[in-house]
C-alpha cells in the first residue's frame, strides 16, 4: 500500500496530550488541522466534490490541466503528499482514454519537478492502491505521490510509532500552488 493512503480517513481522533490528538499513525497539531478531524464529508465522493468545487469539501487543488487536477491529499503522509485525480469518476487505470495515459505520465513529471524544487525531498513512493483489498479509502482513481524524507524517522516514530505532520497543508498548499503556477504551464509547454 502506498504509505498514508487511508490515513485515517473516517476515524475518530482520540486526545493524546499536549494539544495533539492521535489520528491512525499520525499525531497532528490540533488547533491547526480543524478540517482533519476524522470525519469525511457528507458528499458521495469527495474526489468528484473537488473537481466540482463543491463547498462542503475543503478544496487543496493545486493545479488543474486538461482532463486531470492536481490536490494535495487531505490527510498527507508528509508535507508535499499529492494526489494526481481524473476529473471523471473512474475506478481503475485500465478505465483512462488512450490520449490521458501519456498526459496523466507527463503531470505526473510535473509534479516531481515542481516538489523537488520546493521541497528537496530525499525519494518518492509513486502509485495506485486498486481494488477494495488494497487498502484504498476513496474509489475515485488517484495517482499518489508521497514525498519521503530521510529525516521523517523521527522521536515519535521511535516512541510511538506515530508520525508528525510539520507542516499546516493551508501553508503546503499555498506553497504548491504558487510552485505549480510558476513551473508548469512552461514545463507542459502551454505557458
Ligand atoms: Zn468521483
Amino acid at each position: 500500500m502506498i504509505p498514508g493512503s487511508q490515513g485515517g480517513v473516517g476515524r475518530r481522533p482520540g486526545p493524546l496530550h499536549g494539544g495533539m490528538v492521535k489520528r491512525d499513525k499520525h499525531l497532528v497539531v490540533a488547533n491547526k488541522l480543524d478540517y482533519s478531524r476524522g470525519k469525511r464529508p457528507p458528499v458521495d465522493c469527495i474526489l468528484c466534490s473537488v473537481a466540482q468545487d463543491d463547498p462542503r469539501v475543503d478544496n487543496l487543488r493545486l493545479y488543474r490541466h486538461g482532463p486531470f487536477f492536481v490536490t494535495l491529499n487531505l490527510y498527507p503522509y508528509n508535507p508535499g503528499h499529492l494526489m494526481i485525480v481524473p476529473e471523471r469518476h473512474i475506478t481503475d487505470v485500465r478505465q483512462l482514454e488512450p490520449p490521458e495515459v501519456p498526459e496523466l505520465h507527463r503531470l505526473t513529471q510535473v509534479a516531481l519537478e515542481v516538489l523537488d524544487a520546493e521541497y528537496h525531498p530525499g525519494g518518492y513512493n509513486v502509485g495506485y492502491n486498486l481494488g477494495p483489498a488494497s487498502g484504498a479509502s476513496i474509489e475515485h482513481l488517484h495517482l499518489q505521490i508521497v514525498p519521503r524524507y530521510r529525516s521523517e524517522v523521527g522521536f515519535f516514530d521511535i516512541l510511538s510509532d506515530s508520525r508528525v505532520i510539520v507542516e499546516e497543508p493551508q501553508v503546503t498548499k499555498e506553497r504548491l500552488q504558487r510552485a505549480f503556477a510558476g513551473m508548469a504551464p512552461g514545463l507542459l509547454g502551454t505557458g
